[in-house]
């Protein structure tokens, strides 16, 4: 009885607790990055962001996807390897529409001979 009329009581203060965990966690992992862009400085964490630095995200294992902190920990285990950096929204999407604009030539590069000839003689 007094379970179920505590029910949304219990469920609330749930959340804040995780609400919190996941806080503690990211504000650990923003200190251990160095508490900045690694890019241009910038330092107001709601728009800091975790960054692959060698764009290799798509290699993490499915285990951390529904646990935030744990990925979190696990990162800020492995910053300091310099597989991860902190970079603001910013210059997280500059570097991905870099990356894209790569990858468009390359594949424009392969499907055009003509292209890659030329390309092959200003290398050479
Ligand atoms: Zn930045």
């Amino acid at each position: 009885m007094y379970r179920a009329k505590n029910q949304g009581k219990r469920r609330a203060s749930l959340r804040a607790y995780e609400r919190r965990r996941r806080e503690e966690a990211k504000a650990a992992l923003i200190k251990g990055g160095g508490g900045a862009c690694r890019q241009c400085g910038f330092t107001d964490v709601r728009a800091l962001n975790i960054d692959h630095v060698n764009d290799d995200g798509y290699l993490e294992d499915g285990r951390f996807r529904t646990n935030t902190v744990k990925y979190q920990r696990h990162v800020l285990k492995m910053i300091k390897s310099g597989r991860y950096q902190l970079l603001c929204a910013n210059c997280n999407q500059i570097k991905e529409w870099e990356r894209r604009r790569r990858q468009r030539e390359i594949t424009d590069l392969k499907h055009n001979p003509m292209l890659l000839a030329n390309f092959a003689k200003k290398a050479a």
